[in-house]
């Protein structure tokens, strides 16, 4: 059955050169680079902060990926890292040379560093509606507890994750479909821990490696990883199935920890998956809400009865939405095919650069070598629509090539490339998709970001 929505007229709320849509590792980083090359630029997020998975499902390793040889990008990714360390809201993440971000704390650096960059924010506020005029992108409508508003943008940049502007837009995407996404996350966090016990068990007993990986995944790796500590937990929670300790369907628990503080929290458990879930369906995201919680509340009990330090774990708290991995991939003018990614990708049109890691999809490949590839600034612009880009995990590109692109450090770096552009492109008076590519790099370059 369908009804016809009433026609009304709805104010126009706010007018502006660029406006970002999505306040994740991309939307933040596309918001900051706009707002500093000064160009009136504005933010819209759905929940009450910015900082996406990093801060709402509590995804706190920004750079997990870095080693020794990493030939690591630049730009303002890397300053997320070092205002953390400077707050105080940074650890040493545990299987990396990076620092894990806390997540709470984070809220307010994201919220300090677009005031810095005189960027206007707008949270609790979904886009749900596109304007255009013919091909062109002028506009999008945002609901909010102030009712439906217009915002009125010259350039768009859709850092949804999920790329909601591009699809209202008609922009053409893929999606795989359910039995092939990637699984969600419900991510939880403890207290109570004895970390002491806890890290004494994992270096004489458990000593995981990225070898262990393998009950919710197959995966390759090029060799070197085999040997490498992972902070990864398998058998025990096969065990509590097997001795009835928890339930025996509950099949896709095993996974990772990050760090510990020093009052006995344990962050970013990401230690539960469902799979089957399409997280642009309302029903399916509630259905995997509720599994996830109860999945976790499972892992807990497997964690208090077999892993020493957690005997009095008590849950601190859920990730404030569901983990997404995959949904939406725009067809952008330029597609990054899996081989890009695996072979050290070049391109003349490169905004990044990002290192040769890749995570899910069947690989784990870690960057101990030196190897990166290039990111097109093609991959950003979708087809059909005008002064739209799209940044983040959303972007155009293969199986493969999105589980390298949807970390949150290449999320920024395909952040800051669009927002540059966005601002670039008004700044020389062209569409989007027509910006002079060496005045772009030039800014890129100027503003410290790796191209080659
Ligand atoms: C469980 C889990 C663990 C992960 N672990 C790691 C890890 O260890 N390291 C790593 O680098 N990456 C990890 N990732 C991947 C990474 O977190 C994401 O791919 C990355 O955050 C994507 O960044 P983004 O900016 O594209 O989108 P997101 O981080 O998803 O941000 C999108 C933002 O847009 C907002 N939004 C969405 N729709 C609308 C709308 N219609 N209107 C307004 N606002 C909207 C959202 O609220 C959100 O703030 C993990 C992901 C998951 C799910």
């Amino acid at each position: 059955m369908k009804i016809i929505e009433p026609q009304k007229e709805i104010p126009v709320i706010a007018e502006t050169d660029v406006l970002i849509v999505g306040g994740g590792p991309a939307g933040l980083t596309a918001a900051i680079a706009s707002g500093r090359l000064g160009a009136k630029t504005m933010i819209v997020e759905r929940y009450g902060c910015l900082g996406g998975m990093l801060t709402q499902a509590g995804v706190e390793s920004f750079a997990w990926y870095r080693h020794e040889g990493t030939v690591d990008c630049e730009g303002i990714g890397r300053e997320y890292e070092v205002r953390a360390q400077e707050a105080g809201f940074a650890r040493q993440e545990p299987q990396s040379k990076s620092l894990a971000i806390d997540t709470e704390g984070f809220k307010v650096i994201a919220d300090r560093m677009i005031a810095e960059a005189n960027v206007t924010p707008l949270y609790h506020s979904w886009v749900v509606e596109v304007l255009k005029e013919g091909n062109t992108i002028y506009g999008v409508i945002v609901e909010s507890k102030s009712g439906r508003g217009a915002i009125l943008a010259k350039r768009i940049v859709d850092c949804t994750g999920d790329a909601d502007v591009a699809a209202l837009a008609g922009a053409p995407f893929n999606q795989r479909s359910t039995d092939k996404l990637m699984g969600v996350t419900v991510m939880f966090h403890c207290a109570g821990i004895d970390v002491q016990r806890f890290n004494k068990f994992v270096s004489e007993d458990l000593k995981p490696t990225y070898a262990d990986w393998g009950k919710n995944w197959t995966i390759q790796t090029t060799g070197k990883e085999d040997d490498m500590f992972s902070p990864y937990m398998e058998e025990i929670f096969t065990k509590a199935q097997e001795e009835g300790v928890i339930p025996g369907d509950a099949s896709a628990i095993a996974g990772t920890w990050s760090t510990f503080s020093e009052a006995g929290e344990a962050h970013q458990l990401n230690m539960v998956y469902s799979f089957g879930y399409d997280c642009t369906n309302a029903w399916d995201l509630t259905k995997a809400e509720i599994e996830g919680r109860q999945q976790a509340l499972w892992a807990i009990d497997a964690l208090k009865h077999y892993v020493p330090g957690f005997e009095k774990a008590k849950l601190r708290n859920f990730g404030m939405t569901l983990g997404t991995r995959e949904s939406r991939l725009i067809v952008g003018e330029t597609h990054i095919d899996d081989e890009h990614v695996l072979n050290q990708g070049r391109c003349d049109d490169s905004i990044g650069i990002f290192p040769e890691f890749i995570d899910g999809s069947g690989y784990l490949i870690l960057p101990t070598t030196g190897r990166y590839f290039q990111i097109p600034y093609g991959c950003l612009v979708p087809q059909q629509v005008e002064n739209l880009l799209v940044a983040g995990r959303s972007i155009s590109g293969g199986v493969v090539a999105h589980t390298s692109m949807r970390n949150m450090m290449c999320c920024a770096v395909t952040g800051e490339g669009a927002g540059t552009a966005a601002a670039e492109s008004l700044k020389q008076g062209v569409n989007a998709r027509d910006v002079d590519m060496t005045l772009l790099q030039g800014t890129l370059v100027k503003q410290g970001v790796r191209i080659h």
